[in-house]
């Protein structure tokens, strides 16, 4: 018998394994690899296998928001962060790993734990009872798919594949770029200045189609090719070699928008979009891609007002599979609708192997906390982990949600004027300070 079954050995479900038996709770792990099953992207029946590229990115706890998110991660005992360091091969200031020994040692750390056992099983349906964590990743098996569609909404469950870049908003020129909704139209509490407009002049717009056609793009997978697009979703690139005015008819349509520097619409304009409630992040509107990150950043650096841009993320396309959290999910990542069940990792929304891992650690120390009988507070938003928390069970736009990295943007603002040099030390030294007393509290409690 066990306390706690999680389903899905990747990293968020073998983070939490991890701190659940070392909560001294007993864990049921169940992974479906190594039982004849097998997603589109993994290669092995090892837990915690990376499916992608070999690097936890930035390790810099000083000036990086998933630097940042690595200490805390430490500071919690995380498994994930250990075998990391184990597996640590050289890679300048980034973390990156050796992904087979990374992926042994944490089998063999669980597989070992007295507390954990893990069992080589598909779950096809959510469990009706008793203390769950759903850790399947972006390429949940499609039963347990269906049982989450039904059980949360079908729309809730999304799929998407093309996504576009955001731009962190200090980093957009707003001397060349100006907030206006089209025909003034704002949403209905609005000023009618709902977007941020970069205007383009024919010469300007014909070199950034040409700059489109020529991009280098991204290869796919052939499960890749088989994913049709959304009509909605269909990345700029594709679109753009339909025609050369099909853009200008389309996402960069000028009409109803007035450049104050002319007094006129502009032959073409870019448009972004607020994406999260601090208003700090900014989209770029129907500028999904799979131009290779290189080639994204050159090209829309030529875009007037974003000749400085700062993105806080590139687009891509993935397969994903995601439930829309900041509806479904209380404030500790349980699912309003049968709270013995939590969400955890990619499922949830975030994006990346140690936002994943990171979710998976606040859910299994919320359900340790829970079944001991003190409901754990959540860690404060100014920290890495409770800015990604914030952004999944709430903060974000729910009508558009897309999965994101940890970034400064989730952060709430500073206080009080900062240089723009020293922002990101002031970031992360708030953050250490106030996880320093989140754990303060978090120890008494436990
Ligand atoms: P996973 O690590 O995928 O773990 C989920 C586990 O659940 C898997 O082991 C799976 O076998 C199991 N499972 C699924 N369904 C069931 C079921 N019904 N029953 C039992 N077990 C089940 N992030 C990065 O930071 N860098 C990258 O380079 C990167 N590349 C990516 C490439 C692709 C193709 C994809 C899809 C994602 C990529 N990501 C990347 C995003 C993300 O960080 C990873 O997918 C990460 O592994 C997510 O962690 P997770 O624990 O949520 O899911």
């Amino acid at each position: 018998s066990h306390d706690v079954h999680i389903i899905g050995g990747g990293l968020a479900g073998s983070e939490a394994a991890w701190q659940l038996a070392q909560a001294g709770l007993k864990v049921r792990l169940s992974e479906m690899r190594g039982s004849g099953d097998m997603t589109p992207a993994h290669q092995t029946d090892g837990l915690a296998e990376l499916v992608c590229s070999n690097s936890f990115r930035s390790d810099d706890a000083e000036r990086n928001a998933v630097g940042l998110l690595h200490a805390e991660m430490r500071a919690l005992d995380s498994i994930i962060m250990a075998a990391a360091e184990l597996a640590k091969v050289p890679a300048g200031s980034a973390l990156a790993v050796d992904r087979d020994i990374f992926s042994d040692e944490v089998s063999k750390r669980l597989t070992n734990h007295p507390n954990i056992i893990i069992v080589r099983e598909r779950v096809d349906s959510l469990p009706s009872e008793g203390a769950t964590i759903v850790a399947t990743g972006p390429l949940t098996a499609a039963s347990l798919a269906e049982s989450i569609g039904a059980a949360t909404g079908s729309e809730s469950l999304a799929f998407f594949d093309a996504i576009a870049p955001i731009v962190h908003h200090h980093s957009i020129d707003m001397d060349i770029a100006w907030k206006q909704s089209r025909w003034d139209k704002g949403s209905a509490d609005g000023d009618g200045k709902d977007y941020i407009n970069c205007p383009m002049d024919k010469e300007q717009y014909l070199a950034f189609h040409q700059g489109l056609m020529d991009g280098e793009k991204t290869d796919f997978k052939q499960w890749e090719k088989d994913t049709p697009y959304f009509e909605g979703c269909m990345p700029i690139e594709v679109m753009a070699s339909r025609g050369v005015d099909t853009l200008r008819y389309g996402p960069m349509k000028p009409v109803g928008l007035d450049d104050p520097r002319t007094g006129r619409w502009p032959y073409a304009v870019v448009q972004l979009r607020q994406d999260n409630r601090l208003g700090t992040l900014w989209n770029m509107v129907g500028f999904q891609t799979k131009l290779k990150y290189g080639a994204q950043v050159e090209l829309f650096r030529t875009i007037p007002g974003l000749e400085n841009a700062e993105f806080a993320r590139l687009g891509g396309l993935h397969r994903n599979t995601f439930i829309n959290s900041p509806t479904l999910l209380d404030r500790s990542l349980r699912l309003k609708k049968a709270p013995h069940i939590r969400f955890a990792g990619q499922i949830t929304g975030c994006e990346g192997y140690v936002e994943s891992a990171a979710v998976g650690l606040m859910a299994a120390r919320m359900t340790a906390a829970e079944l001991r009988g003190s409901p754990l507070d959540a860690p404060p938003q100014t920290t890495a982990l409770g800015a990604l928390l914030s952004h999944i069970t709430g903060d974000a736009d729910a009508s558009d949600y897309q999965p994101m990295n940890v970034n400064f943007g989730l952060f709430p603002p500073l206080e009080g004027k900062v240089k723009k040099k020293e922002r990101k030390e002031a970031y992360t030294a708030r953050a250490r300070a106030d996880l320093q007393s989140w754990l303060g509290a978090f120890s008494q409690a436990a």
